[in-house]
């Protein structure tokens, strides 16, 4: 079957997340039958880099042979068991290795992002609860922020896109500035513009840290926000005034986890360990959906007791599903044995290098780059920027979607410098068609 009979009947049977379904009316869906690498095909044997990494899930690009063989064999041997009174080979194994990554003694296991994202929210409020402090039951988190779509999440997510058709749904909570390094004046440097929010948090915090229960944070890169970057002292100093007024420290890394940020968990670069740590995407490599929040063990500690309702009661049908854990087990032996993090510091010095002829056009504005991370503004009028940059890439077969202005690479980390090469060409090539070219109007909608 062809390319235009799978989006026909895509259009027809399925609702695409984050979209309007109209526009599909004049942007055609993509119906991908293969991908290997960094490639996807679709059904007329076109290919597309995906330098998205798949809304940053395909770590080492797609059908990773190690990833693939470790989800073949666990399916010959127990494809899922439910967690609540039974237990497995992998789901042991990787709480087992990622409480060693990260200091945090205990991992509960969910499905997507935003429900790793509702557990530490409620595991954080129930904590101070079991110690006798119910009046903690709110959450502070930063000016555009994104921590996922269910109601708990959106709550403390910051894009009105988003978020503010259900403002009814969701509970407030308290906003703090972000450190988003963009906002320096002449003169200022990041870590300065990073101690400016601190302030503000401390304000906050001093004022409401009887009534807060945690703040929660993505380590380093806003992802949503246009991969916006800050300074790590940010997060240094946030460690501390959490520990001063007695707030959990959330840190988010469903994106920046597993190497994205340079280091392991984006976090180790400030110095510090956090409270409650969220991850997903990257953790299966793009295999399956898994998503893990690990704890402290003086917080788990407080859930062990006699009493029933002490415990935390949260679950979901699949948690810790073993093809899914299996797949992680995998994802952790690449990145021992191949020095992925090493490996990665020479390829993104080398990408930026390559990078040169994109953003030395007068039309960019924040050149900006963490680990496996690069993005720049577009200085531009065109409202539907994201858009027509989104499409005029995909007609050079690459899949990049700008948020907003914002134009961001995050590939997989197999990317090879033949790759970067090509990526960067069509990149400029697609920015002189846009920029030549007048807004088709409509709305300003960003492709997330
Ligand atoms: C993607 C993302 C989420 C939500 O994850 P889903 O799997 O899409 O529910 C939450 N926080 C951050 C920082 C994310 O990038």
């Amino acid at each position: 079957m062809s390319n235009q009979a799978w989006l026909e009947r895509s259009f027809a049977a399925v609702w695409h997340p984050c979209t309007q379904m109209k526009r599909h009316e004049r942007l055609p869906i993509v119906p991908i039958a293969s991908a290997d690498g960094v490639w996807l095909t679709d059904f007329d044997g076109k290919r597309y880099l995906d330098g998205v990494s798949s809304w940053w899930v395909n770590l080492f690009g797609h059908g990773h042979p190690r990833i693939k063989q470790a989800v073949r064999e666990q399916l010959d041997r127990l494809e899922h068991v439910m967690l609540a009174g039974f237990t497995h080979r992998p789901v042991v194994e990787l709480s087992e290795r990622l409480a060693k990554l990260s200091g945090l003694g205990h991992a509960f296991y969910g499905s997507d992002g935003a429900s790793a994202t509702e557990i530490a929210l409620k595991m954080s409020f129930h904590y101070w609860k079991n110690l006798g402090r119910p009046q903690k039951s709110r959450f502070v988190s930063l000016e555009n922020s994104y921590h996922g779509e269910t109601v708990g999440a959106l709550a403390v997510t910051d894009v009105p896109l988003f978020s503010s058709t259900y403002a009814e749904l969701l509970k407030p909570g308290l906003r703090a500035p972000s450190p988003d390094a963009r906002q320096a004046g002449p003169g200022e440097s990041a870590a300065d513009v990073a101690l400016r929010a601190v302030r503000s948090m401390e304000n906050l915090l001093a004022k409401h840290g009887g009534e807060i229960a945690a703040v929660i944070v993505e380590p380093l890169v806003q992802g949503a926000a246009g991969m916006a970057m800050y300074d790590p002292v940010y997060l240094t100093e946030l460690r501390r005034l959490c520990d001063r007024y007695e707030v959990h420290l959330i840190a988010d890394e469903i994106a920046v986890g597993f190497g994205r940020s340079g280091s392991f968990f984006a976090y180790q670069q400030a110095g510090v360990t956090p409270d409650f740590l969220c991850l997903s995407k990257g953790i299966t490599g793009g295999f399956l959906p898994l998503s893990c929040v690990l704890t402290r063990d003086e917080i788990y500690q407080a859930f062990y007791h006699d009493d029933v309702t002490r415990g935390f009661l949260h679950s979901h049908s699949y948690t810790g599903n073993a093809l899914a854990c299996a797949a992680a087990l995998a994802v952790l032996d690449i990145f021992e044995d191949e020095n992925v993090l090493e490996a990665n510091r020479l390829k993104a010095a080398d990408f930026t290098e390559r990078m040169r002829p994109l953003i030395k056009r007068p039309e960019i504005r924040h050149f900006r780059h963490q680990g496996m991370i690069w993005a720049f503004d577009v200085e531009t009028s065109r409202a539907d920027f994201a858009l027509a940059y989104f499409s005029a890439m995909l007609k050079r077969g690459c899949l990049l979607r700008p948020i907003g202005k914002s134009v961001y690479f995050m590939p997989p980390y197999t990317l090879k410098p033949e790759e970067m090469d090509w990526l960067v060409a069509a990149g400029v090539d697609a920015l002189d068609e846009v920029l030549a070219g007048e807004s088709a109007g409509g709305d300003a909608t960003p492709l997330p």
